[in-house]
């Protein structure tokens, strides 16, 4: 008898485990994330880290839009000028003499259009690149809302974006346009201003305007067709992804401002931190 109350406890012990489980299961994807970012801990023996206000408002991954002014952090420290520097500009020719643009970013595109080179597609016209705000403020006296950004409004403050024709034609007829649009993100580059998000980015199709926001977050957005906007707000919902480039994982951990204080760095791994402008921040970790 004390044998068969004692099964009779487990079971109901066990069921009672079985019931709790499946609740949780249904509450959503938010706990598969947090399982992620425990399993990342634990794996690697994580250190915390105590993000800076200027690393919120630092990083690649800044949205900088209509509601989203720029602050001073956010533009990237290796601006520089591209002329007589072939390494930075590659089979590309400058519009001007006096285009700027993160070195690092301008060494990325590079790689990008040296790509298109071997593939033949090699007329390409950088026309723009890093604008301070006083530069923003004239082309918009110049050219209106319908153009421009208002100063402080452009994602051209951040160093990371670079308006990109074509010797041949515009952009979205020339085979340049066709080639970047298809194969940008492979190098960390997205059309940041597509036809069909409009209603998103409340800026109309600009076939020539790319924006460095590194990888693997550039084939994330390409693979689920999320302009930066959208993708933000996926990560803060999924709070952790974890994804497959040429057989090796990246993972996207998402920490609102509510959550700074869980933020940690996996021991021995290479990883990069970035702000989204928005209070929040992105921790990518590579493979
Ligand atoms: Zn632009």
């Amino acid at each position: 008898m004390k044998k068969r109350g004692f099964a009779a406890v487990i079971i109901i012990l066990l069921l009672i485990i079985a019931v709790f489980k499946l609740t949780e299961q249904r509450s959503g994807s938010a706990d598969s994330a947090d399982g992620l970012i425990q399993e990342i801990a634990l794996r690697n023996s994580g250190q915390s880290l105590q993000a800076s206000e200027d690393q919120l408002y630092a990083g690649d991954l800044l949205l900088v839009n209509g509601d989203y002014p720029m602050r001073p952090q956010g533009t990237q420290p290796d601006v520089t000028e591209l002329f007589g520097h072939s390494e930075l500009t590659g089979p590309a020719s400058l519009l001007d003499r006096d285009i700027r643009l993160s070195r690092g970013v301008a060494m990325k595109f590079v790689v990008m259009a040296d790509a298109a080179a071997n593939e033949g597609i090699e007329h390409f016209l950088i026309s723009s690149g890093y604008r301070d705000e006083l530069e923003q403020s004239r082309l918009y006296k110049e050219k209106g809302s319908d153009y421009a950004l208002p100063p402080g409004y452009s994602e051209h403050h951040l160093g990371l974006a670079l308006d990109i024709g074509s010797t041949e034609g515009p952009m979205a007829e020339a085979k340049e346009g066709k080639w970047l649009e298809k194969n940008a993100a492979r190098y960390g580059f997205v059309l940041r201003y597509p036809a069909d998000k409009t209603g998103i980015t409340g800026i109309s199709f600009e076939p020539w305007h790319f924006r460095y926001v590194g990888l693997p977050h550039s084939l994330l957005m390409q693979k689920n067709n999320l302009v930066l906007e959208e993708y933000l707000a996926m990560l803060e919902k999924k709070e952790a992804i974890s994804t497959t480039v040429n057989g090796r994982e990246y993972v996207v951990c998402y920490y609102g401002p509510d959550r700074l204080s869980e933020l940690k760095i996996p021991k021995g791994r290479d990883y990069a931190l970035s702000g989204d402008n928005r209070g929040g921040l992105i921790l990518t970790l590579y493979p």
